[in-house]
């Protein structure tokens, strides 16, 4: 679709930007849905951050997203944010508002609920006890989603448990500190079990997880999404377990930012996902 003075704009602030998969993947439901806009990727230092997003109204663009490291500092350097950016203490998802200020949203706890939900049926949170493995951003965005969603309990597994106490204090809620020495054990009984560590992904340690006690019935899904396949999911559907990776998160977040600037909703489709793929294989 060739761009006319009066294309949307957006983008994503990151820094470095360039691991970043958001351009090619809304830069594919904009030629979908033959949309006069663009989304660009922008480079921008941790110190800059408040001035860049000053700049957006400026420049007119509809908004943007952030990645690390901007996601936390972002609380402070919006005019406003939504609950869910509250409840997440972050923020991904970037909207200038008529009057130029700036709103900040998190779509990351939904983002992950809606991977589930698309890629599981009759997947519930209330089901039963969910195992949660980390206390950084993400897993705060998605034991606030999965609270907010009903789950009853949350076994919070962290290597600094000082971490995962705080962030239970912060979110309320029937959390369940769980060091990370009796980790296997935690399993026991679980619908449900997360990896929003680091671990498994390329370049980091491996997670070293024995399944055992995991039910069979239980959902195991893994956020990190290079490799797309990780040990721990590999694992996982060997011994039956019903298993969704981190690419539908990543995927499903970038939603409401999409529908907001370019007022069309958007689709995770196959395709989408194998168009996505493609440049984490590629690298
Ligand atoms: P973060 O805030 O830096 O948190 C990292 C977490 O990993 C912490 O809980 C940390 O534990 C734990 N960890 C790191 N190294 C460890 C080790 N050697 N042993 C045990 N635990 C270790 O990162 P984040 O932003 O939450 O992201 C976490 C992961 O999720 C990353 O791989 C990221 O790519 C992925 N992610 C995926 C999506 C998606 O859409 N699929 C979205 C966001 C993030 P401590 O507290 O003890 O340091």
């Amino acid at each position: 679709m060739m761009l006319t003075g009066a294309a949307k704009l957006a983008g994503i602030m990151g820094w470095p930007v360039t691991h970043s998969r958001s351009p090619v993947l809304h830069g594919y439901w904009l030629t979908q849905h033959r949309i006069d806009g663009a989304y660009v990727p922008m480079a921008v230092k941790p110190e800059n951050l408040r001035r860049a997003l000053q700049a957006l109204p400026l420049l007119g663009f509809a908004g943007c997203n952030l990645t690390i490291p901007h996601k936390e500092e972002a609380m402070r350097a919006v005019d406003e944010y939504d609950p869910a950016a509250k409840r997440a203490g972050s923020v991904n998802t970037i909207l200038i508002r008529a009057d130029g200020t700036i709103f900040g949203s998190s779509t990351d706890g939904y983002g992950f609920l809606a991977a589930l939900r698309a890629e599981l049926t009759g997947f519930n949170a209330a089901a039963g006890p969910a195992v949660v493995l980390g206390a950084g951003g993400a897993a705060r965005a998605i034991i606030a989603a999965l609270l907010d969603d009903g789950a009853r309990e949350i076994r919070l597994v962290n290597r600094t448990p000082e971490r995962a106490s705080k962030l239970a204090k912060t979110l309320g809620g029937e959390i369940r500190g769980v060091a990370w020495e009796a980790r296997a054990k935690a399993l026991e009984g679980a619908s449900l079990l997360v990896n929003a560590t680091s671990l498994g992904m390329e370049g980091q340690p491996r997670l070293e997880l024995p399944l055992d006690a995991l039910p069979r019935d239980a959902v195991v899904n893994d956020i990190v999404y290079v490799p797309l396949e990780t040990e721990l999911l590999a694992s996982a559907r060997r011994r039956g377990n019903r298993c969704v990776d981190g690419l539908g998160m990543l995927l499903h977040q970038a939603r409401p930012g999409f529908e907001a600037w370019f007022g069309v909703r958007p689709a995770v489709t196959a395709e989408l996902r194998e168009a996505v793929l493609a440049t984490l294989i590629q690298k």
